[in-house]
């Protein structure tokens, strides 16, 4: 618990990759998923106009009073997107596909890319006074390096790549660290590249085992020990509006996220202590 009158800070981590299809929401959801279950309170930011993470978690289009893109447009404040989801301490705020038409909307704004972090401060102050504040914020990026992945990446702490473990998976990957460090640079000092986390591993694919040894080889210590494996049941939960952790908590694919959820609070842990 943070000491009296100093309010706890979320970490917030943005899953990113212009690709599409490689394992951002299914991360950014079962992740979360991960981390409430041991304790922390979790908000899933999906900023992805395709709205994935929330329909993942359950909540369907009709429930999508005020979303992402309300906050973003200035409408409203970050705390009236937030929804309950099944699962204790994780929250969401939703999409929708009015997201496409903002990049347009505020493109002449000065904050314009800032949007996303003056709403999560906001945010911060009014749990201080109200409610248990967020421990961690997950910000579920489009398939685009477009103004809304620039608004995760300016409000950030650090930034989540999951990479899908075929043969074009660092196709991209140095266009990625360039954009994060012009980010960094420019507007957002703090901003790290918190680790790789390599998605729908397939053990008995020696083109899998091949490009797992080509992402060590070139992003080194980065990489998150914990693989996803590519598993049926990941793929099946969403249809069902749940974390793949609620649909089958033994499988390997809810296992290796609980996993991977250790790994980052162990990693969170050395970033505080250097
Ligand atoms: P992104 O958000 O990067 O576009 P998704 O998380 O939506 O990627 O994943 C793309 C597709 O792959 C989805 O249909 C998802 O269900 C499936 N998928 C993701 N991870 C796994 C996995 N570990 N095993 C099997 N299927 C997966
Ligand atoms: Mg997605």
């Amino acid at each position: 618990l943070a000491p009296p009158g100093r309010t706890a800070r979320p970490r917030i981590l943005a899953l990113a990759n212009q690709k599409g299809g490689v394992g951002k929401t299914t991360t950014a959801i079962n992740l979360g998923t991960a981390l409430a279950a041991i304790g922390e309170k979790v908000l899933i930011l999906d900023l992805d106009p395709q709205g994935n993470a929330s329909t993942g978690l359950g909540i369907e289009h009709k429930m999508r009073h005020v979303s992402t893109y309300h906050v973003l447009s200035g409408e409203q404040d970050l705390r009236r997107a937030v929804m309950d989801t099944a699962v204790p301490g994780l929250h969401v705020a939703p999409s929708t596909l009015d997201l496409l038409g903002l990049e347009l909307e505020i493109s002449q704004e000065r904050n314009r890319a800032h949007r996303l972090r003056l709403a999560i401060e906001g945010l911060a102050l009014g749990d201080h006074l109200r409610a248990e504040p967020f421990t961690y914020i997950l910000i579920d990026c489009p398939p685009s390096l477009n103004l809304l992945t620039i608004n995760a990446l300016a409000a950030a702490d650090a930034v989540l790549v999951p990479l899908q473990c075929e043969f074009f998976a660092l196709e991209g990957l140095s266009q990625l660290i360039r954009t994060v460090d012009q980010v960094k640079h420019a507007i957002n000092p703090r901003l790290e590249i918190h680790g790789v986390v390599l998605t729908m591993y397939d053990p008995r694919n020696n083109l899998s085992g091949q490009v797992v040894s080509d992402v060590r080889e070139f992003m080194g210590s980065k990489v998150f020990e914990t693989m996803i494996p590519r598993n049926v049941r990941v793929s099946e939960a969403p249809s069902h509006g749940k974390p793949v952790l609620l649909y089958d908590l033994k499988c390997a694919g809810s296992q290796a996220y609980l996993r991977l959820a250790s790994e980052v609070i162990q990693r969170e842990r050395g970033l505080k202590a250097a």
